[in-house]
């Protein structure tokens, strides 16, 4: 089972391609891809794109949410329109929690109070109603841990990992795995690395970010974008740091996904499909 845990499939970078895209995956062994939504609007489009991937990739799957880069042109209505997404999603066996949201202190431009107040009104969304949420964390982690402890999330994704390993422990605490990616391909990403060959194995899973965070062997090409297809050798490059074979890493992985977001595996114990 190769799961990728992180894939903006409606990112305008595959406008062009998109079909091609998903096919690609689908014949390089990728079972099913979670697509987190960034904006309140986008219910619909995720929802119905992650049917189209599930055709080919049965095990897809899309969480909503309000991006934090986004937050600069939500509205305190947003909350709203995604809260109501969200109850209707609920009868949609593919919906699986809330994300993409979190903390951006990264960029200049996003007001650190502005994507707060988003962050913590999508926090208490996935607390009502028991979802997992996928995280981003950008130069934010001790915030956003600071963010959970008090509250009672059930568990999720703290994705595209790069904080130290004292901080990736208190998010395994709270019920969280941790993503890896393109980033762990680069030889030089060394603390990257030593997180992915360091943590205990039942605390990561395997993502492309796509496209964004292409792998070493991506970067240097002109267009550089990432995508799913991409996630069979992005996995061989965690094989290889946990010195095991790609098979049991493309596992593990996969189940540490489904046992912190628990309406993917019940999605996936409906479905036909091989447990490898
Ligand atoms: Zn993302």
């Amino acid at each position: 089972m190769c799961l990728d845990t992180h894939c903006h499939l409606d990112a305008d970078e595959f406008g062009h391609d998109r079909d091609a895209v998903i096919h690609r995956a689908a014949q390089s062994g990728v079972n099913g891809v979670l697509l987190p939504a960034v904006r309140a609007k986008d219910h619909l489009s995720v929802k119905n794109l992650t049917h189209q991937a599930a055709q080919l990739m049965p095990a897809s799957c899309y969480t909503l949410g309000i991006h934090p880069i986004f937050t600069p042109e939500a509205k305190e209505s947003d909350l709203e329109v995604l809260r109501h997404s969200v109850i209707e999603a609920l009868d949609d066996p593919r919906f699986v929690g809330i994300g993409e949201i979190g903390l951006d202190y990264f960029l200049p431009d996003l007001d650190a109070n502005h994507q707060a107040f988003f962050f913590e009104k999508q926090l208490d969304l996935a607390e009502e109603f028991n979802l997992p949420v996928i995280l981003h964390v950008r130069r934010s982690q001790d915030a956003i841990l600071k963010a959970l402890k008090p509250r009672k999330i059930i568990g999720g994704i703290a994705h595209a990992f790069n904080g130290s390993f004292q901080q990736a422990e208190h998010f395994i605490k709270l019920n969280f795995v941790v993503g890896f990616g393109g980033a762990m391909t680069f030889p030089r990403a060394l603390q990257i690395r030593r997180l992915a060959k360091d943590l205990p194995f039942e605390s990561i899973v395997l993502e492309t970010d796509a496209p964004d965070i292409p792998p070493a062997w991506l970067a240097k090409q002109v267009s550089h974008r990432n995508e799913p297809a991409e996630l069979p050798q992005i996995s061989s490059i965690l094989a290889e740091i946990r010195s095991t074979s790609i098979s049991q890493t493309q596992t593990i992985c996969a189940n540490n996904a489904l046992r912190v977001i628990p309406r993917w595996a019940t999605l996936l114990a409906q479905l036909p499909l091989s447990k490898d």
